[in-house]
């Protein structure tokens, strides 16, 4: 078929804007006329290192000459090295390698009925919150809280009950014989940057180990950084039993990872897998980006440059009669008295800044973890600008 329109034989799952972008570096995306646009979506919280950073095309280039691929059936160096590291730098023992989010949510959910398989006589219902976001398999998406996707691809996957995010009092009157997990992530991402309050997981920690129940968070947003902390359990000072990851994790490349404690871990041999898992180029970038934000004073600089980029947007919605701003690190959302944060969007790119609306009346921003104080600068004038024309 001709190729004349643009994306004219891509299967249409979403409205894209009509450029083509060609090139990346560091907070900025360049179209194929030579337009750069300053990027505060990043894949979606992924590029944490910002678009084609050093760390991340040497080791590709390096490990593309000396493995790429062994099979999931055998270790390579890389790939142990990399599960040494996640469990070193977080609370879990043990790390099973996923090609994306939605397969490390899905390997969460089957590993805890798993454990409840054995040891919970048959427990399998998971408790998860209302607008939670894990993922679009049709298991995740049951997990899932989206209210528009309840009517969607009927059947969908049993055994999971929806309370109301941060309402302690709703798990404890949906926990029964039957309950295995509550998941839950600790800063609802694509419901609006919404967090978790910290008496509400620490009180969800508690109730999990009375009830002896599994706590599964799902940190493939918030994890690897992106709140100022390696994890965002830790503002909570708790830790889960099981810790998905993924966004972050590969910084561009699909990786993510199901972590668990070693009490949990269970799967016998062939009840888990994948062709892809745990190979060696992308298991080596994302050791690369595990050294790049572990190393001493990142987080710190991640931490401060969210408090700048929260106090800024806080006083430009004071000075604009807007709503509140919420968020850890370099995760945040605006809320707007107005819902027309869609047209904000689209003003912000004609300017030449990306920036997402995960609701109708919420922007949020989630830029590279490496950003700099100009170009947060630079985002808040464009971003003021655009809103004076919406
Ligand atoms: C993005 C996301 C997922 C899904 O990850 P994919 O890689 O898109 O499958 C799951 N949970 C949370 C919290 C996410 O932000």
């Amino acid at each position: 078929m001709a190729k004349g329109v643009i994306g004219q034989s891509l299967m249409k799952i979403t409205e894209r804007p009509p450029v083509v972008f060609v090139r990346g570096e560091g907070s900025w995306l360049i179209d194929r006329e030579g337009n750069r646009f300053l990027d505060f979506v990043q894949g979606w919280a992924v590029n944490c290192l910002g678009h084609c950073p050093p760390e991340i095309v040497r080791t590709i280039s390096a490990q593309a000459q000396t493995l790429i691929n062994a099979s999931p059936a055998f270790y390579t160096d890389r790939m142990l090295e990399l599960a040494d590291k996640i469990a070193d730098c977080s609370c879990i023992d043990r790390v099973f390698f996923a090609n994306s989010g939605a397969e490390a949510n899905e390997g969460a959910i089957k590993l805890a009925r798993k454990w409840g398989a054995l040891h919970r006589d048959g427990a399998f219902e998971i408790i998860t919150t209302e607008n939670a976001f894990h993922g679009r398999t049709l298991a995740t998406m049951s997990a899932s809280g989206k209210p528009q996707w309840e009517p969607l691809f009927e059947p969908k996957g049993s055994g999971f009950v929806k309370v109301p995010f941060n309402d302690l009092g709703a798990i404890e009157r949906a926990l029964n014989s039957r309950t295995v997990a509550i998941m839950l992530e600790p800063i609802q991402g694509e419901a609006g940057v919404v967090p978790a309050s910290r008496d509400f997981l620490v009180g969800v920690r508690e109730l999990s180990r009375r009830t002896g129940v599994l706590l599964i968070l799902d940190e493939i947003q918030t994890g690897i950084g992106r709140t100022g902390k390696a994890f965002a359990y830790e503002h909570a000072g708790i830790e889960p039993d099981i810790l998905t990851l993924g966004k972050g994790l590969g910084g561009g490349v699909p990786l993510a990872a199901l972590g668990a404690k070693e009490f949990v871990c269970c799967f016998a041999p062939g009840e888990q897998g994948g062709t892809f898992n745990g190979n060696a180029l992308l298991t080596a970038v994302g050791s690369a980006v595990l050294d790049a934000v572990m190393r001493p004073s990142f987080l710190e600089e991640v931490a401060r440059k969210g408090d700048l980029l929260k106090n800024r947007l806080s006083d430009l919605s004071t000075r604009l009669g807007e709503g509140e701003v919420r968020g850890e690190g370099l995760l945040i959302g605006w809320v707007l008295t107005r819902a027309d944060a869609g047209r904000v969007v689209q003003n912000a790119f004609k300017r030449g800044l990306l920036l997402n609306a995960p609701r109708q009346n919420i922007l949020r921003f989630m830029p590279a973890l490496n950003v700099s104080v100009d170009e947060i600068e630079k985002m808040l004038s464009i971003l003021e600008a655009a809103m004076a024309e919406s």
